[in-house]
């Protein structure tokens, strides 16, 4: 249970990120304050990265298939473009969005807006995520929701990419990634390092018997 400023006063607005792990339900909790907003007559706008086609071209939909239909932008600045006359905005993948982000939504929150922005606060290597750091700095509230371990069943607040490469943006999640909690992500992180050890060691053989 999450608790939030459900009233908006058209006067006084705000900043609230949803923020943790992939399978968090960081998606799930921005659509359910959206919803909210909308049964309060609310004009209400969504916003997410072109960058994240997963499921939809238009859609926010979460991981257990609730949708609601958004706007995909592809630099922060856009969203100024679209939210002329609107109450609340939601902006759903946030770490894939650009620098200007924590300026766009500190100028939308002065003119009276509620922001409610959801991304994942940390990269598959456990260092903060694009914008996230400065948005959770600015925002009135800061929700953090947390996953389960896959391996242990604790509380998860890492995401761990289970393929190989370093590329930051990997799209199908699913496959590519698992929550773990920090005591099993340094010891999957571990078992990594040393696998790559053995593969360049193999490697090694393997160019010594060429010769
Ligand atoms: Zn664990």
């Amino acid at each position: 249970m999450f608790l939030e400023k459900d009233s908006h006063n058209k006067s006084q607005g705000w900043i609230e990120v949803i923020c943790g792990s992939m399978f968090s339900g960081k998606t799930e909790e921005l659509i359910r304050r959206l919803k909210r907003a909308k049964i309060a007559k609310l004009k209400v706008e969504i916003f997410k990265p072109g960058v994240d086609t997963r499921y939809s071209e238009e859609d926010v939909v979460s991981h257990n298939a609730t949708a609601l239909h958004s706007i995909p932008v592809e630099s922060a600045s856009e969203i100024l473009f679209y939210a002329n006359d609107v109450d609340v905005i939601g902006i759903d993948e946030a770490q894939f969005l650009d620098d200007e982000l924590p300026n766009v939504c500190e100028q939308l929150a002065n003119q009276g807006v509620r922001v409610i922005i959801a991304g994942l606060d940390m990269d598959f290597m456990g260092k903060p995520f694009g914008p996230m750091p400065k948005l959770m700095a600015i925002a009135e509230d800061v929700t953090k929701v947390h996953a389960i371990c896959v391996r242990c069943g604790s509380q998860a607040q890492f995401s761990h990419r289970t393929i190989a490469g370093d590329k930051l943006v990997v799209l199908g999640e699913t496959e590519s990634y698992e929550p773990l909690c920090r005591a099993c992500y340094l010891k999957a992180k571990e078992e990594k390092s040393l696998a790559t050890a053995l593969d360049d060691n193999q490697d090694g053989v393997n160019q010594n018997l060429n010769v």
